[in-house]
């Protein structure tokens, strides 16, 4: 016997599996008989260009026995079997991707970790949780009888390997139960777990049929029977599957731990031809940004073909789960193979337009369940949907109608103040349910008489894009301002520039939308007045703003920064920062809120003293505040800190601080 040490994690995990009680260990013979269900899958796919692989037995098949007296289970499987090399590489280390998170996700809180351990799905491995030995026996499809391979375990840091004869090919795994697991050593027992966790597999799961005390003394031996339905479950009629089976399917074949929040199973015949059972994962999965990810599993005339297979999805599709069975590709396709496959074209064209107008059914569905649903995916998966906007232009349409934003109309955001009475409740008569989000459709659909654009308040986080001065004017309005805050918000801006036929536009830059010919007038006389004083503003500005002026558009906030139309907003330019590019010099117009009293104020005082030495100071901290409002950056911020100090310092009107400064 070789000895070898387990890879460090493993070591780890085994340790938790061993001491953490957790709750629903029965999931290990799950977890054993979908790797013996996937060794079967891997030989039949072998076997369609090597038939010698599995002649003379090609009847792929799971057996289940146990021995209630010795207290072992023993899993038996004629699938691909394993090599020595395979054994030590494959039951001694993890090579799932998700295993860091996993790992950086432990507390060392006992509770909370073995719950974890429910979600990350550990395989093999999860057989220590009731087994205090193991014994693995396999021989590979390809190698001889003299070259099997048995395995053993007891779960502390090493395992030991050593070459044995073995007749037959594939693997038996034998657990020796822990007393408090002996249970599992029952025949009554399996069956149950095997008809809930298992019924799906597609090969037979066997177990021996009842023998009476009396007929094992006459020595009559047990037969096997199979104990699953066996057909695979997307075959089936979707009416005589019932929701449990759908989800037992979501978590063995998919290897999920979550409760879906959605589920899609269809087939599609006609020129093509394909069954597919897809979900929609209720958590966010934890390989979201891994490199390698998952993806759905393909199979071809029900022989399984390939997991985690990357063509048939969009990347902003990622967290989707579930298989596709097509009738169209040929058996022996590969990955490489896959990606030049017209066919796999038209069938992600398919698969896309499906799951997007399911989501729409369920966005715009009464049943309380599907609108809970809806917003569970929105709130996963909003942000990976929306970067489809900016890929797929056959889909903008259907992705513009399933994304979904707070606004000012929202629960949860403060209704403008004013709004509500200069444009009264939006959308007209019929009261309207406020959710926590709304889609661009219901925008439109309660924009007022008037209104022509479609605005959004453009931040990096939802605070900064809620409290942004530029709103008060589409409040004063009645128009609804939608918040988009999420950083890919920033990159869809860029290419979703219309939807029905509606313009989107940033409230920065959107100001002259909103003045009529009285308001002009109004400004215009207004103006007049303060004339001395803005170009007295401008003068003392200097460079950092192209012109100010006065507008009409705020309530609360004494003044505001807007881009002219080409401007670019904060964001970008903080992006380009970001990527070593030059920032081009930004001049922007300081727009002064001629009915604030702090601006009448200023201009009462430049009026009378006109040489006030402190006047371009408080001018100076007006621009800098609105600019700090919106969320961007000054350039002097030292300047800014020192001026605020001095107005502080008059305020308390300390000589303190004036004498320390001297
Ligand atoms: P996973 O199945 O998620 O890859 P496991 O820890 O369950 O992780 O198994 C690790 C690997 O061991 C499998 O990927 C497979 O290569 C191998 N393996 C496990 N069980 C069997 C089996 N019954 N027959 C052949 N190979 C197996």
């Amino acid at each position: 016997m070789t000895q070898h040490a387990f890879q460090t994690e493993v070591t780890q995990l085994l340790h938790l599996m061993i001491h953490s009680l957790y709750s629903e260990r029965d999931i290990f013979l799950r977890e054993l008989i979908s790797n013996a269900s996937d060794a079967c899958d891997k030989l039949r796919f072998l076997s369609l260009t090597k038939p010698e692989l599995s002649a003379g037995d090609s009847d792929l098949r799971i057996e289940v026995s146990a021995d209630p007296e010795a207290k072992t289970l023993t899993l038996t499987d004629n699938g691909v079997g394993l090599t020595e090399a395979e054994a030590v590489e494959h039951l001694g280390t993890i090579a799932k991707s998700g295993t860091k998170a996993f790992f950086q996700k432990l507390s060392g809180d006992q509770v909370k970790d073995s719950n974890l351990i429910g979600q990350f799905g550990v395989g093999f491995y999860s057989s220590f949780m009731v087994a205090d030995k193991v014994v693995v026996e396999s021989r590979a499809a390809t190698a001889s009888s003299d070259a099997g391979v048995r395995w053993e375990s007891t779960g502390d840091g090493s395992f030991a390997t050593e070459t044995i004869s073995r007749a037959q090919r594939g693997t038996t795994i034998t657990l020796h139960l822990k007393d408090d697991a002996k249970d599992f050593a029952q025949t009554w027992r399996l069956r149950e777990l095997i008809k809930k966790y298992s019924d799906y597999v597609t090969y037979p799961v066997k177990l021996p049929k009842y023998v009476s005390d009396e007929d094992a003394k006459k020595g009559v031996k047990a037969e096997l029977e199979q104990v699953n339905v066996g057909q695979p479950l997307w075959t089936r009629a979707k009416d005589e599957i019932a929701d449990e089976q759908y989800q037992e399917f979501y978590k063995s074949a998919c290897k999920m731990w979550d409760e879906p929040a959605t589920r899609l199973h269809f087939t599609v015949e006609g020129t093509m031809s394909f069954t597919a059972l897809l979900f929609v994962p209720g958590q966010r999965p934890m390989d979201l940004f891994d490199r390698d990810r998952k993806g759905l599993h393909l199979y071809v005339r029900r022989v399984f073909v390939m997991d985690d297979c990357k063509d048939l999805l969009p990347e902003y599709l990622r967290f989707m789960r579930g298989i596709v069975d097509s009738d169209d590709l040929p058996l022996n396709v590969s990955r490489e193979i896959l990606q030049q496959q017209d066919t796999v074209t038209k069938l992600r064209k398919q698969l896309v337009k499906r799951i997007l107008d399911h989501l729409l059914k369920l966005a715009s569905s009464n049943d309380e369940k599907d609108q809970q649903a809806f917003a569970a995916i929105d709130k996963n998966f909003g942000p990976i949907l929306r970067e489809g906007l900016v890929i797929d232009q056959d889909n903008k349409d259907r992705l513009a109608r399933v994304a979904r934003y707070r606004s000012t109309w929202t629960v949860g955001t403060p209704a403008p103040s004013e709004g509500d009475e200069a444009g009264g409740e939006a959308g007209g008569e019929k009261a309207e349910k406020r959710g926590e989000t709304t889609g661009l459709e219901d925008y439109v659909r309660r924009m007022p008489a008037g209104q022509e654009k479609i605005y959004f308040s453009l931040a990096s986080t939802l605070e900064a894009a809620k409290s942004s001065p530029h709103l008060e004017a589409f409040a004063k309005k009645g128009y609804e301002v939608l918040f988009f805050a999420d950083p890919v918000d920033e990159w869809v801006v860029s290419h979703l520039t219309e939807f029905d036929k509606k313009p989107l536009a940033n409230v920065a830059g959107a100001s002259s939308d909103l003045t009529s010919e009285d308001d002009k007038k109004e400004l215009a006389e207004k103006t007049k007045t303060y004339e001395g004083f803005l170009g007295y503003c401008k003068t003392a500005l200097g460079d950092d703003v192209k012109e100010v002026r006065l507008t009409n558009r705020l309530t609360d906030s004494p003044c505001v920064l807007v881009d002219e139309d080409s401007g670019m907003n904060p964001q970008m330019e903080e992006m380009m920062r970001r990527m070593g590019q030059p920032v081009p010099p930004r001049q922007r117009t300081l727009e002064l809120n001629a009915a604030h009293p702090l601006v009448e104020r200023l201009q009462a005082l430049h009026g009378t003293d006109a040489t006030n030495a402190k006047l371009s100071g408080y001018v100076a901290v007006l621009r800098d505040q609105a600019l700090l409002a919106e969320g961007g950056k000054l350039d002097d911020a030292a300047g800014f800190a020192k001026r605020v100090q001095d107005l502080l310092s008059s305020a308390i009107g300390g000589p303190a601080v004036q004498a320390a400064k001297g």
